[in-house]
C-alpha cells in the first residue's frame, strides 16, 4: 500500500504513521525527519533548509522533490510506504505523479487550529525520531525517551510564532491537496481525537475499509 498522510502540523501524522507502519510493515517516510537529519549532519542541504523551517515556511519544492525521489527508489520502499509530510504543495503532488508513483490512499487527519496550538506547546521529541506530549503521550520518565533513554527536547519550530506561521502555510499551500486528491477519488478523512489510541482506531478502520 502506498499511502499519503495529510494534516496540519501537529495533527498527529508522525504518531499515526508509526502505528500504520507497524501494522502494515511498510516504512514511514518523513521529509521533515530527513531535513532535520540533514541539519544535524551539517550538510549544505540542511543549512539551506534550516532558515525556511525556523521561519515556519516550506523548503523549496525542488529540494524536497529531490530527496523524496532518491528515497522512494530505495529497496525499502518497494513494497509500499507512508508519506508523512510530503507532498505539501500541488507542484510536489504533480512531481510525485510524474515519477510514476501510484498512490492508493490519501488519509487526511483533521484537527482544528486551536487544538493544534495547544498540542504543539506540549510536544517533546527525541533525536531517535520518537515523539511525546507532556499531557497526551507522556514518557515514563519526564524528559527522557522511553525508546533510547536520551533527553527529550522542544523542536525549534514548535515555538508559538513559528506554529502560527506553519498553520498559515498549511492552509494556504497544503490544504488545497485535499481537493486535488479528492478529485482523483482516493481521499479519506479522519477526525483527530483527544486520545491518540482513539485516532489510531479510526485510522486503521478507515484503511481496513479501503483494503476490503
Ligand atoms: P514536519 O516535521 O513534517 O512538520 O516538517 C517540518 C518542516 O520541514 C516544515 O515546516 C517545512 O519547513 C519542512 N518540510 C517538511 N516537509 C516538507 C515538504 N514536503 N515541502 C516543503 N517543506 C517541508
Amino acid at each position: 500500500m502506498n499511502l499519503i498522510l495529510l494534516g496540519a502540523p501537529g495533527a498527529g501524522k508522525g504518531t499515526q504513521s508509526a502505528k500504520i507502519s507497524e501494522k502494515y510493515n511498510i516504512p514511514a517516510v518523513s521529509t521533515g525527519d530527513m531535513l532535520r537529519a540533514a541539519i544535524k549532519a551539517g550538510t549544505e542541504l540542511g543549512a539551506s533548509a534550516k532558515s525556511y523551517m525556523d521561519a515556519g515556511k516550506l523548503v523549496p519544492d525542488e529540494v524536497v522533490v529531490g530527496i523524496i525521489k532518491d528515497h522512494l527508489s530505495t529497496e525499502a520502499c518497494q513494497n509500499g510506504f507512508i508519506l508523512d509530510g510530503f507532498p505539501r504543495t500541488i507542484p510536489q503532488a504533480e512531481a510525485l505523479s510524474a515519477m510514476g508513483v501510484k498512490i492508493d490512499v490519501v488519509l487526511s487527519i483533521e484537527v482544528p487550529d486551536e487544538k493544534i496550538i495547544a498540542r504543539m506547546s506540549g510536544r517533546r521529541v527525541c533525536s531517535c525520531g520518537a515523539s511525546y506530549h507532556v499531557d497526551y503521550i507522556p514518557p515514563k520518565v519526564e524528559g527522557v525517551c522511553d525508546k533510547c533513554g536520551a533527553n527529550l527536547y522542544i523542536r525549534d519550530d514548535d515555538c508559538a510564532e513559528t506554529v502560527a506561521n506553519r498553520l498559515k502555510t498549511y492552509h494556504a499551500q497544503t490544504e488545497p491537496l485535499k481537493d486535488f486528491y479528492s478529485k482523483q477519488g482516493n481521499l479519506i478523512t479522519v477526525e483527530g481525537q483527544e486520545e491518540v489510541a482513539d485516532t489510531t482506531a479510526l485510522v486503521l478502520a478507515a484503511l481496513a475499509k479501503v483494503e476490503a
